[in-house]
């Protein structure tokens, strides 16, 4: 279970303040997709950011599996991530020059050589890219670049997969696609949080959490 109350995060800019989280509270139960949506610039990527223990909020509470992490220290922070969390980004992030394999082991880099390299294997294949394997970015598509990017969220077998944008770069028939990919992964009851301004990648989520400027202003499902 993810429970966040009241939530705030400031940013300062300029000496001008921006309420970025204002005073967010929600609960997502375990094994559901869940949307986050809401115009450019209402707060969708800071509350990931929280929710995926990247940043911590400046006040408020964010209790992930009965444990409040939003006052742990960043070594804590991190352990929590790298154990809990799999991130996808709409720009894919990954490393040009590495294999599409090299690129999927890399969150496994303190397990042994041979046993990371299988695993990546098998989360390579679980994306579809089994026959892709030794490809660098540059020579995949979009859709292929964001499976990658998939495997490797997925390859520590985290029980939360953060999405941001995950379609954002893609044409829509990649989108569904990827969304498809998605469903799969929360069908094996994995938790789904998905970031995105696009409804029609909303509709395909059970639960929706509307934000408009810095606030939760609809619900649907939670
Ligand atoms: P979204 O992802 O919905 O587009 P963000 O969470 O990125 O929105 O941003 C929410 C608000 O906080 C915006 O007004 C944005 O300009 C501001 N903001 C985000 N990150 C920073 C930052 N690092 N410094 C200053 N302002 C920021
Ligand atoms: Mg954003």
């Amino acid at each position: 279970m993810i429970s966040a109350e009241h939530l705030v995060k400031t940013y300062n800019l300029g000496g001008s303040i921006i309420r970025a989280l204002d005073d967010v509270s929600f609960e997502i139960k375990d094994g559901t997709m869940t949307a986050i949506t809401g115009a450019s610039g209402s707060g969708k990527s800071t509350l990931m950011n929280v929710l995926g223990c990247l940043d911590q909020p400046d006040s408020g509470t964010y209790t992930l599996g009965g444990e409040d992490v939003s006052k742990l220290g960043k070594d804590r922070l991190a352990e929590i991530r790298n154990r809990r969390i799999g991130f996808i980004f709409q720009t894919f992030n990954l490393l040009p020059r590495m294999s599409a394999l090299e690129n999927v082991e890399l969150p496994l880099l303190y397990a042994g050589r041979s046993e990371a390299q299988a695993a990546a294997e098998a989360a390579l294949r679980t994306v579809g890219l089994g026959d892709r394997m030794y490809h660098e970015p540059n020579q995949l598509s979009g859709g292929q670049r964001q499976r990658v990017s998939i495997a490797r969220a997925i390859v520590s077998n985290p029980d939360i997969v953060l999405a941001d944008e995950p379609t954002g770069n893609l044409d829509s028939k990649t989108g569904v696609e990827i969304m498809a990919l998605l469903k799969a992964l929360h069908e094996q009851k994995r938790t789904i949080i998905i970031v995105t301004h696009d409804p029609d990648i909303a509709q395909h989520c059970s639960n929706e959490l509307h934000m408009r400027d810095g606030q939760i202003v609809e619900r649907r499902g939670t």
